[in-house]
């Protein structure tokens, strides 16, 4: 029995649900039974019957599915994946930051610790932020933590008094403009789909920028044949596999080592032996569930499903 066919019999065995983000090696998003963005893929979780949710991303997803499906055991294959971005901001230093900013909302990327969200007023993804942030009263600043790429561009956006924290995502980061300067040079033709955690200069250059679900919608729905892609490479599998007569040009090889750090063996280890567990304690899941509920509740219903894509 080959390692997928056995992650198959146990995956029925144990009742269990394996999703993939976008970023996970090809293989792995393979025999996922479903594959995405982090919350889309933590609302698939708290909607199927599995007991098991073996989340193949890095921690703050695991955790983001653990506050969402509470009553389920949630796994990661991995427990050393983490988001570098995620850990730029602790829960001490945003009740600091809220502190010098005591008339502001504070608005929370999905990609952040349990307890960072629970002092957060709204979670947001990439896809949905600008919207989210056009929706908050307009008396109000916002604190925007952990990505000051994404919320610069929510600024831009919506003219809104942002006060960003001062955390990237090293990957997004690396995605310089010289890099798409050159992908560019060599494929004139190609529409540039650049994600929002890339630095200024890198937006300016691209002609859309999207979230990674928002890209594998664009391009299905393009007449464009060919698009250079300016966020992490393991989008491409998924990229292709939806659109498999368009091509598609990889910005920069700068991988997330975490996200690579999920791999077939340890996802059969981790069904076999039913590790690692993520949970997180009621006290910090409850009000983390409601930053994330509240990002729901001043969206329009057409946003919402953009949300959970
Ligand atoms: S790609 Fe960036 S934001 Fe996503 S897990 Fe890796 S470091 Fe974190």
């Amino acid at each position: 029995m080959n390692i997928a066919d056995k992650i198959n019999k146990l995956r029925q065995e144990k009742n269990a649900v394996i999703l993939a983000h976008n970023y996970v090696q090809p293989e792995v998003q393979q025999i996922s039974d479903y594959s995405g963005d982090s919350l889309g893929l933590s609302r698939k979780a708290a909607d199927t019957q599995a007991d098991i949710i073996l989340f193949c991303g890095v921690h703050f997803m695991a955790e983001t599915a653990s506050i969402l499906s509470p009553q389920k055991k949630v796994l990661i294959p991995d427990p050393s994946a983490g988001c570098p971005m995620a850990d730029m901001v602790t829960a001490s230093q945003l009740e600091d930051f809220q502190k010098q900013h005591p008339n502001s909302l504070t608005v929370t990327y999905v990609n952040s610790s349990a307890e960072v969200k629970a002092l957060s007023d709204y979670c947001c993804t990439s896809g949905n932020a600008v919207e989210l942030v056009s929706n908050l009263p307009e008396d109000k600043e916002i604190l925007f933590v952990p990505d000051r790429n994404l919320g610069a561009y929510v600024r831009e956006q919506t003219g809104r008094k942002i006060i960003t924290w001062d955390g990237c995502c090293p990957p997004h980061e690396d995605m310089t403009s010289e890099i798409i300067k050159d992908r560019k040079q060599q494929y004139p033709e190609a529409v540039v789909m650049a994600h929002p955690e890339c630095p200024e200069d890198t937006r300016e250059l691209a002609d859309k920028l999207l979230s990674t679900a928002q890209m594998i919608q664009y391009a299905s729905e393009s007449t464009a044949a060919q698009f250079i892609v300016a966020t992490e490479p393991g989008i491409i599998y998924a990229l292709s596999e939806k659109c498999p007569d368009k091509e598609f040009i990889q910005a920069s090889p700068r991988i997330c080592f975490d996200m690579k750090k999920i791999t077939l063996p340890a996802v059969l280890r981790s069904l076999e032996n039913e590790q690692f567990e993520v949970s997180v304690p009621e006290s910090t899941a409850s009000k983390a569930r409601k930053a994330l509920e509240r990002m729901l509740s001043v969206l329009p219903a057409a946003s919402k499903n953009t949300a959970q894509r």
